[in-house]
């Protein structure tokens, strides 16, 4: 739980540009993007842009806040859009947590009552 920060992470790439994502909403220090393999319809990650927090345990609490409330608007803007029954927060540390990618995020997974997910 406690390695460095890995510049190269996935999420560093996309940060930088260096792999593309299909971005859902941006500010100076939040960016929202679609999920590649999307365990429903609309599944959104939200990543923090200017910490190198690993996991929940490495965050600042001032970017924690508004890490959060991005998620917060952004399940808003997902909920509207694609009106699911239901959506789950989802965010995962360390490999025995589930974790696979090493720069702190959280996961917004729209749910439907009659669609079990995917993968
Ligand atoms: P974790 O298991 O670390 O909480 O979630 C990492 C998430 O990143 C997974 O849901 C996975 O599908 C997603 N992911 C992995 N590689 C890429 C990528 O290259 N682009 C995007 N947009 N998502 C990715």
């Amino acid at each position: 739980l406690h390695a460095p920060y890995d510049p190269h992470n996935i999420f560093a790439k996309i940060l930088r540009a260096e792999i593309p994502a299909v971005k859902v909403w941006e500010d100076d220090e939040v960016l929202a993007f679609m999920d590649v393999f999307p365990q429903s319809e609309g599944h959104v990650l939200v990543i923090s842009k200017t910490s190198t927090a690993r996991t929940l345990l490495d965050i600042e609490p001032a970017v924690l806040a508004r890490l959060m409330e991005a998620t917060r608007r952004t399940a808003r803007a997902v909920q509207k859009a694609l009106q699911p029954d239901g959506f789950q927060i989802m965010q995962y540390n360390g490999e025995a947590g589930g974790q696979t990618v090493f720069h702190v995020h959280f996961h917004i997974v729209p749910r439907w009552s009659d669609r079990p997910l995917k993968g």
